[in-house]
């Protein structure tokens, strides 16, 4: 076991060493949206130690929630949902500092909500609140994790402001906007798990990070396909950034 460090990591440090554990301890990350997906990615980087966690969702616990939205249980309806989440997440891991925001994600707050982290998940199901969010982390050049999940499918996709597509680049027409999409548990599952363990890889150096790929999921055949994607030069978001810089 190595010395300094709580046993609840002595099964990962042979893996990612006291240095990557250090990295974790030093980081900061922001995940927007706590649901199927944000549930997931929060639980397994508060487990691996990360430092700051800052969680936002303005929706409380619905019943429909329950069937995916693995930090809520049947007495959580009708509560808010990031604190449930943050006590829930706090007892899992009280070294972590949770810091909760009950709001939706918008123009006005989004610079403020993702500043200082060292990367930012995107795991919401509003393609507006999306393209808000990957415009703030390009500015800011805040590497961002994307994920999205309906039924039985999924994708994931990483950016890394600067070096790889944003989500613009990938998607110039902002698609449909759907609400209440039917989905099974373990698809969010599946692509929150790749979530956290491509922040994970990000912060501690170890694998190769997936970026300028869309990585998509199809659960009814269990076919994973990773397709290379390329930054648009004339991309309004992140056209102008600078390969170097
Ligand atoms: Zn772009």
């Amino acid at each position: 076991m190595a010395e300094g460090f709580p046993e609840r990591y002595s099964r990962q440090l042979p893996i990612i060493g006291k240095e990557g554990q250090d990295k974790l301890r030093k980081a900061t990350i922001t995940i927007i949206g706590v649901g199927g997906l944000g549930g997931i990615v929060s639980y397994y980087l508060v487990s691996a130690g990360i430092k700051h966690l800052k969680i936002v969702d303005g929706d409380r616990v619905e019943e429909s929630n329950l069937n995916r939205q693995i930090l809520y249980s049947t007495d959580d309806i009708g509560k808010v949902k990031v604190e449930v989440a943050a006590e829930k997440l706090k007892r899992i891991n009280p070294d972590v500092v949770i810091e909760p925001y009950h709001t939706l994600l918008s123009e006005d707050n989004v610079e403020e909500i993702i500043d200082k982290s060292t990367l930012v998940i995107d795991a919401l199901d509003k393609w507006s609140s999306r393209f808000i969010l990957n415009k703030a982390c390009v500015e800011k050049k805040i590497p961002l994790i994307h994920g999205g999940v309906e039924g039985l499918l999924g994708q994931l996709i990483v950016i890394i402001p600067g070096k790889t597509p944003c989500l613009k680049c990938v998607l110039p027409k902002k698609p449909p906007e759907k609400r209440g999409l039917p989905i099974l548990g373990p698809t969010p599952g599946i692509i929150g798990s790749m979530q956290a363990l491509e922040a994970i890889k990000f912060i501690t150096g170890i694998g190769k990070i997936q970026a300028g790929i869309v990585i998509l999921f199809n659960g009814y055949n269990n076919e994973i396909r990773k397709i290379p994607i390329r930054r648009n030069s004339k991309c309004p978001i992140c056209g102008g950034i600078n390969k170097h810089s």
